[in-house]
């Protein structure tokens, strides 16, 4: 039978099935995931998108996935369809980390775990957690850029508040530039969030910190590249282009490319392809009712919730070769032959 009570763990056994009242599937049904996403908007997410599916596809399962274009009440429905279709599990990139609490909640109800997929759900019974290490991003950009600019007036430019990786960048770079600050090496002149992540937010930001300092700021830290790639255009019209070290996120090809040209000096890369594995495995084994192995636990405002986190890796000028390109993530041609 299908395992008696809600608890099982035995073997391949669906527990999900004997919980959800509504739902009788047999057993031999395959395991189908529901993927909720923020946004497809940024280059990275297509990656996580296609890269997932594979995965999960390559492990004998099936996934649904539907993206919200930012905005919450849509992620929300779409994430209570998934949940009325009676999916196996329930893995979420939300756009906003507390207002996803709410589908945690009727998703458990449904007898559905879930699964916070590269950025938390804050205040939530969330079952497991799997992303990079978020605020070794932060410090490795400020590690980058110390070196090369160890005084002066820094930019932060930040995410969005709403993400909850934002804070963890922003926490991680502020580790590493706070004995400085204390030092009086650097002064932070400017630090705002980029609402929604958007390129057009930050330029406005960085238009804003370069009018309030007359131009007079020595390094930007933005918190991607899609960030970045405002704050450059800033830079642009004032001339200043390739002379202000900018450090940006995700190892995007416009970023790579600027790194390049040398308008921006390096971007944290994040190898997708081992975040959709893992995630995929990990999924799988939990629809199954499967005991899984979690390395750290991560406050979330309600539990220590059970995290997998993987490495990320600064990448400028002299390391593009032997990490983005020799994993396939963007081709020589792409990075190189620019037009
Ligand atoms: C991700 C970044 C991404 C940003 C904007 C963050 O949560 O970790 O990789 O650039 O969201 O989409």
């Amino acid at each position: 039978d299908a395992g008696g009570n809600g608890n099982s763990t035995l073997g391949k056994v669906k527990p999900s099935n004997s919980e959800k009242s509504h739902v009788k599937k047999p057993v031999e049904e395959k395991i189908k995931i529901g993927f909720s996403m923020d946004t497809l908007l940024e280059e990275r997410w297509l990656k996580d998108r296609d890269l997932f599916k594979k995965s999960v596809e390559s492990l004998g399962a099936e996934v649904e996935i539907l993206a919200a274009n930012g905005d919450d009440s849509v992620q929300i429905a779409q994430a209570e369809t998934l949940i009325s279709q009676g999916v196996d599990l329930l893995v979420v990139v939300p756009h906003n980390a507390e207002a996803m609490a709410a589908i945690v909640k009727k998703a458990h109800l449904a007898g559905i775990k879930v699964m916070a997929y590269d950025r938390l759900v804050k205040n939530a019974d969330i079952d497991l957690y799997v992303s990079f290490d978020n605020e070794k991003v932060g410090e490795l950009q400020a590690k980058v850029i110390t070196k090369l600019v160890p005084k002066g007036r820094y930019v932060y430019i930040g995410g969005a508040e709403t993400d909850n990786n934002a804070h963890l960048f922003k926490k991680g770079v502020f580790e590493v530039l706070q004995p400085l600050i204390n030092k009086g090496d650097i002064t932070v002149v400017f630090d705002q969030w980029s609402k929604d992540w958007t390129p057009a937010n930050a330029r406005t930001n960085m238009e804003e910190a370069l009018k309030a300092n007359h131009n007079q700021i020595d390094a930007v830290i933005a918190a991607n590249d899609a960030t970045a790639g405002g704050v450059i255009q800033a830079l642009t019209s004032q001339g200043l282009a390739g002379k202000i070290p900018v450090a940006g996120q995700d190892a995007e090809l416009s970023g790579v490319q600027r790194i390049v040209q040398g308008t921006q000096i390096m971007t944290v890369y994040k190898p997708i392809k081992l975040l959709t594995e893992e995630a995929a495995k990990l999924a799988v084994r939990m629809a199954k009712g499967e005991e899984i192995e979690a390395n750290r636990k991560i406050n979330n405002g309600k539990i220590e919730v059970q995290s997998v986190l993987l490495s990320p890796i600064a990448v400028d000028k002299r390391n593009i070769d032997e990490t983005i390109i020799r994993d396939g993530f963007h081709s020589k041609e792409e990075v190189y032959h620019i037009k």
